[in-house]
């Protein structure tokens, strides 16, 4: 689905992502972590070219990244972002509904829309429909993050710590929800987060980044059983 090919981004010069090589496949759940500045950020961003490459090929359903409109690209990946925060002088329904108004679709497709939505993420349509995002809790204010990346259907959900900043409760609630979504829909996702519990229970398969190169890639279970490096070891012996 989304395929890296010896990639590299520079900023100032220096690489920031160095020759990195990465398939993710159709309906895999794939989490990237590291620590702060290890270039989690700017993979996510260069799949939906927030972030341009520099270096090698990213392709998606085949086709190098470039050959897609950008607003096409970014139509087809639904993209959730903890720091991006919804429109303010807009209700829930019009926050959701974002994408699906750009795109022309039929009120009434719209508003079913919203109101499926609303309901796979635990909002109560008739409570929460109308409300401005400012009379929302933190993590009612993710859903409504989650639910308008999803609204058009996109292939791809990309989410960047999208649960940060939430008590613990709220972020088992969540991470449940979206693991809920990746078996409903089998979408193909791919979660950035430096919370390494995060990491085990969701994804398919995660990804360890450091200093912008890929350390090891596995399943929760190969990383946690059999690290490449001590690097592996420490960085997910830290959970125990
Ligand atoms: P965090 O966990 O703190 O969010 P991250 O793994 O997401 O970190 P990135 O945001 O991808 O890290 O940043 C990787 C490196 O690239 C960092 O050293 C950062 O300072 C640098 N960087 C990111 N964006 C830019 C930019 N627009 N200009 C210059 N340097 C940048
Ligand atoms: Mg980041």
């Amino acid at each position: 689905m989304i395929h890296f090919k010896q990639v590299s981004k520079l900023f100032a010069g220096k690489a920031v992502v160095r020759d990195l090589t990465l398939e993710m496949a159709q309906g895999e759940f794939t989490v990237l972590i590291g620590t702060s500045g290890s270039g989690k950020s700017t993979t996510l961003k260069m799949i939906n070219r927030l972030v341009e490459h520099d270096q090698g090929e990213i392709t998606f359903a085949g086709e190098p990244i470039e050959k897609f409109r950008v607003q096409d690209l970014r139509r087809r990946m639904g993209y959730a972002i903890q720091s991006i925060g919804l429109f303010p002088h807009w209700t829930v329904e019009e926050n959701i509904a974002t994408v699906p108004q750009l795109l022309k679709w039929p009120k009434a497709k719209i508003r079913d829309r919203v109101t499926e939505l609303m309901a796979l993420l635990h909002l109560d349509p008739a409570q929460f429909r109308q409300r401005y995002p400012h009379q929302l809790s933190g993590g009612q204010q993710q859903r409504v993050g989650v639910a308008r990346a999803l609204a058009s259907d996109p292939e791809v959900l990309l989410m960047d710590e999208p649960f940060g900043a939430l008590d613990p409760v709220t972020r088992g609630t969540l991470q449940q929800e979206v693991a809920r979504i990746h078996q409903l829909t089998n979408r193909t996702i791919v979660l950035v987060t430096h919370d390494i519990d995060e990491a085990l229970s969701l994804a398919d398969r995660i990804v360890l980044l450091n200093d912008g190169q890929v350390i090891q890639h596995g399943t929760p279970l190969e990383m946690l059983t059999k690290p490449v490096t001590p690097f592996v070891r420490d960085f997910f012996g830290r959970s125990d």
